[in-house]
């Protein structure tokens, strides 16, 4: 039987909207095959939807070897007549007409089988993982998490800046960065006095991968307004964590005319607004993730366990108001608190001034208040030199956002527009103004009062997936001794 090519269309679209009697033709990867004596079933997964289509196939139609070769990881094109299904999962499946086998993978050797594997196992075969239901799934969030990002900054009216990747600046001091150069490292151009010269390298400067594109976005928001970035940064962080990435996206909103309240109504519709956008638009993804935390919370110890579901974790931020308290008030609580007396914490709170840790952030969120948690006022000490100073002479206008699991989400503040303010901190943490000449150059010409925040993208998207490991949220993780794929 010869047939033309039907149209081609994925997965989802037949099983969400194909009528039954259509011919269609679609492109997958084998997730399972049954076969009996009469009937040949195949599982397939074009990664459009996490369900797999049912493709039923008449093995007195098909050559025995293509059939022999059907094998979970192998890519098919099938063309065929959508029809009701008889079993149970779905609703239709496909009738096929015609198979073609697009590639083959050897069943010795393909190391994704249809069960259970670890997160870890599948770590180690990144350039497959996206191949797998949770994976997959994470990828789709991913996505939709992303385009509301641009959806809610756009509908806004902000305008989103591509700030640099190689920057000079350090200024931040965020982290440990990782130099960029073009020096010949075995032989590197020296000054007479013996030192690396940099002057000599690729930009004439020494330039690094940005930590952050605050400053660069405080330029734009003192022009533009409103503006955001929305881009890759860098940490040579060796604390090997489950938060901590060496390669991460970062979300910043840097907003003119703001004091610390608007940028903290900002913060939190932004975030209710993208739990929200995936809680409507990736159901199946998140019913499935949702089912999939269950599951692992099942094999943890008592004490381990989370006292609420995924599902309940997203409600719990779009239907709280988050709690705003000073950072004093939160350190009141801490002192006061049960795990604290009873030295359970790790890190025991004694002074004020004290750097809260992750577990007094969730035990602020998930035992005292049990909503998200907005901390402000902090000791100037604990926090960066842009943050614009409170009358006390010892408090910055700082805000970080707190979630359950993770503690810290978003940091920000509003930050210091008055130059001598500026000038005088600067001093005290050793940041050379010279350096700086174009960021103190807005607080020279035409400045305003102003405020922005910084949100991990993959520590976000770790909260809406349920996903304990930073390292699973993101295509190809980079953290110390992995860069493999
Ligand atoms: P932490 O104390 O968790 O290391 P930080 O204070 O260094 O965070 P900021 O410099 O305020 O973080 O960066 C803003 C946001 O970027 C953080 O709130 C967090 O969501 C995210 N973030 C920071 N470092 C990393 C990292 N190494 N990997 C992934 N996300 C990160
Ligand atoms: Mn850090």
């Amino acid at each position: 039987m010869k047939i033309m090519d039907y149209q081609k269309v994925k997965a989802i679209k037949i099983l969400q909207e194909q009528e039954v009697g259509s011919k269609v033709k679609v492109n997958g990867w084998v997730r399972t095959k049954r076969e009996s004596k009469n009937v040949v079933f195949i599982a397939i997964n074009d990664g459009s939807i996490i369900y797999n289509l049912q493709i039923v196939a008449d093995p007195a139609g098909f050559d025995e070897n293509l059939i022999k070769d059907i094998t979970t990881g192998a890519c098919l094109s099938v063309q065929g007549e959508v029809v009701e299904s008889a079993g149970g999962g779905q609703k239709v499946e496909l009738q096929a007409e015609k198979i073609d086998l697009l590639g083959k993978a050897d069943p010795d050797e393909y190391p994704l089988q249809p069960k259970r594997h670890s997160l870890e196992f599948l770590r180690e075969i990144s350039h497959l993982r996206p191949r797998t239901n949770t994976f997959s799934a994470v990828f789709r969030v991913r996505h939709a998490m992303s385009y509301a990002v641009h959806k809610f900054f756009h509908e806004r009216g902000f305008f989103n800046v591509h700030t640099p990747i190689i920057t000079a600046s350090d200024a931040e001091g965020a982290g440990e960065m990782f130099r960029v150069t073009a020096l010949d490292i075995d032989n590197p151009a020296r000054t007479e006095t013996g030192e690396v010269d940099y002057s000599m390298d690729f930009f004439e400067r020494e330039t690094n991968l940005t930590v952050s594109g605050q400053l660069e976005a405080e330029l734009f928001a003192l022009a533009l307004t409103e503006v955001y970035t929305f881009g890759p940064t860098f940490r040579a962080e060796n604390s090997n964590t489950s938060r901590h990435l060496a390669e991460f996206w970062m979300i910043e909103p840097e907003m003119a005319f703001y004091d610390l309240n608007d940028n903290m109504d900002l913060a939190e519709d932004f975030l209710k607004y993208i739990i929200r956008y995936v809680l409507e638009h990736c159901k199946e993804d998140i019913e499935f993730l949702n089912k999939r935390a269950i599951d692992e919370d099942k094999m943890k110890k008592m004490g381990e366990r989370s006292d609420m579901t995924l599902l309940e974790h997203l409600n719990f931020v779009i239907n709280n108001d988050f709690e705003r308290i000073t950072y004093t008030e939160a350190i009141n609580i801490l002192r006061n608190s049960k795990p604290n007396k009873k030295k359970k914490f790790q890190f025991i709170i004694e002074e004020w001034g004290a750097d809260l840790q992750s577990e007094h952030e969730r035990y602020l969120v998930e035992k005292h208040f049990r909503k998200p948690v907005i901390l402000y006022d902090y000791p100037k000490e604990i926090k960066a030199f842009y943050m614009r100073q409170n009358e006390d002479g010892k408090t910055v206008r700082a805000m970080d956002i707190l979630f359950p699991r993770l503690g810290e989400i978003v940091g920000g503040s509003q930050r210091e527009e008055r130059m001598d303010k500026l000038t005088q901190r600067m001093k005290e943490c050793g940041i050379s103004e010279e350096e700086l000449w174009w960021f103190m150059d807005t607080r020279r010409f035409g400045t305003a009062p102003h405020s922005g925040f910084g949100l991990g993208f993959e520590r976000f998207i770790q909260f809406v997936t349920g996903i304990g490991n930073i390292r699973d949220v993101i295509p190809f993780p980079r953290a110390r001794g992995m860069a493999e794929f």
